[in-house]
């Protein structure tokens, strides 16, 4: 046999989990006597991506890293090296192969006699060796030591697990499908993930996983995406259909719209004081989703769109208030009824101890202010109409924005 040398497609997500696993795993090879391990990046690429029906997931692209595992063979022992266990059952041998070796197809039938002891008795297993001559023997787990002239006959075993974890572990990584703890995951691309999520809560409206456990009769906008790109597999089969059903698709709004809020989220300062922001900066600012943080980056489609709201309302308000602005109300001394919309209220701290100015707007957006020494608890009631009367103290100016302060203010009315 000569070098053992395979290579694997990787996508992007494994990347970082497949070389500490091989950094584990040669920390093995050097107590055992392996010759350590070495990955090489042959190439990087990325594929759109089809769920299982063939449907293009529209926008994903997936990355990938096709992988060379290196590895020269285990150390020989006396010029030998373990090649199969063989396991005896009543329908015949099952035959466990040391990875990519060849196991000569006369052990698939062959009896348990020992090679080295010549002895035919029933064992759990024997083992097939082979020289470095190209010889094959079968021999016996107490024999095994003698046979190969070395004390350390379990060696050859250790390493041959070894080699089959090392071969199992370019697999691993291309499947991605372990998840959770350590192992290895589905990552899917953020942007085209998120294009996702804004498809669904443009069908579905918004619905988060908590909300979803409430029992709503549908899934979560995350789970929904995800679905939708892993496919109809397993518990996922009804709910695809569901979608299907509803003719799901991603169109390019939608990808703007996934565009646009990815950007803003990787725009979200570091120092930002919400830990909600921070986590959705965060899990954005990664190049693939996983199932473990899927659900933030799924949420940041909606945080985007009340950012867009909130931004949207104050541009509307401040151009209401340059279309029609604030004229005085009334005249200075006079009394007289005045009906307002609370605005707020906000606390003063004055040289005769707090004062509240509260805030109101009349229906022609005319500001009026009132300084009083009493707590009304007027900021509960932002949003409110009142008919107060009330006494003209100023017409005042601020801000460039005119301004009507009145004083000796009574509700008449809520
Ligand atoms: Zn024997």
């Amino acid at each position: 046999m000569s070098d053992e040398q395979r290579t694997f497609t990787v996508p992007a997500v494994n990347m970082g989990r497949l070389r500490a696993k091989l950094d584990d795993l040669n920390k093995r090879a050097r107590k055992l006597g392996c010759v350590e391990a070495e990955l090489r990046v042959l190439r990087e690429y990325e594929t759109t991506v089809r769920n299982e029906l063939g449907i293009e997931v529209y926008p994903y692209r997936r990355k990938w890293y096709e992988v060379e595992i290196l590895n020269a063979e285990p150390v020989r022992l006396s010029g030998w090296r373990f090649i199969a266990t063989i396991e005896p059952t009543e329908a015949g041998n099952i035959i466990r192969a040391a990875g990519d070796v060849e196991v000569p197809q006369r052990y698939r039938t062959s009896d348990m006699t020992c090679d080295h002891c010549h002895s035919n008795r029933y064992r759990k297993e024997v083992f097939v060796i082979q020289h470095e001559d190209g010889r094959y023997a079968q021999v016996g787990r107490n024999c095994l030591a003698d046979f190969v002239g070395s004390t350390s006959a379990e060696h050859l075993v250790a390493q041959s697990q070894w080699l089959d974890e090392l071969r199992g572990l370019g697999e691993e990584a291309e499947e991605g499908f372990g998840g959770g703890g350590g192992g290895f995951e589905r990552g899917e691309e953020t942007f085209g993930y998120v294009a996702i999520c804004a498809a669904a809560i443009r069908m579905y409206g918004w619905l988060s996983r908590t909300e979803a456990r409430y029992g709503v009769g549908r899934q979560a906008t995350a789970d929904q995406a995800w679905v939708w790109v892993v496919g109809p597999m397993g518990y996922n089969k009804d709910a695809f259909a569901d979608m299907e059903r509803d003719g799901f698709s991603v169109g390019q709004a939608d990808v703007e719209l996934a565009t646009k809020a990815v950007e803003w989220a990787r725009a979200i300062p570091a120092d930002v004081q919400n830990d909600y922001l921070y986590n959705l900066r965060t899990a954005s600012s990664l190049d693939e989703v996983t199932g473990r943080n899927s659900g933030i980056v799924a949420s940041l489609v909606q945080a985007y769109l009340r950012e867009v709201e909130r931004i949207e309302v104050e541009r509307r308000k401040r151009e209401a208030e340059e279309a029609n602005p604030s004229e005085w109300v009334g005249e200075v001394g006079k009394r007289d009824v005045f009906t307002l919309n609370v605005v707020g209220c906000i606390e003063l701290q004055g040289d005769y101890g707090i004062t509240y100015m509260i805030r109101f707007t009349d229906d022609d957006n005319n500001v009026v202010v009132w300084r009083s020494s009493n707590n009304f608890n007027w900021a509960h009631d932002t949003g409110h109409t009142v008919v107060l009367k009330a006494t003209v103290k100023q017409h005042g100016e601020y801000k460039g924005q005119k301004q009507t302060y009145i004083t000796r203010a009574a509700v008449i009315e809520w």
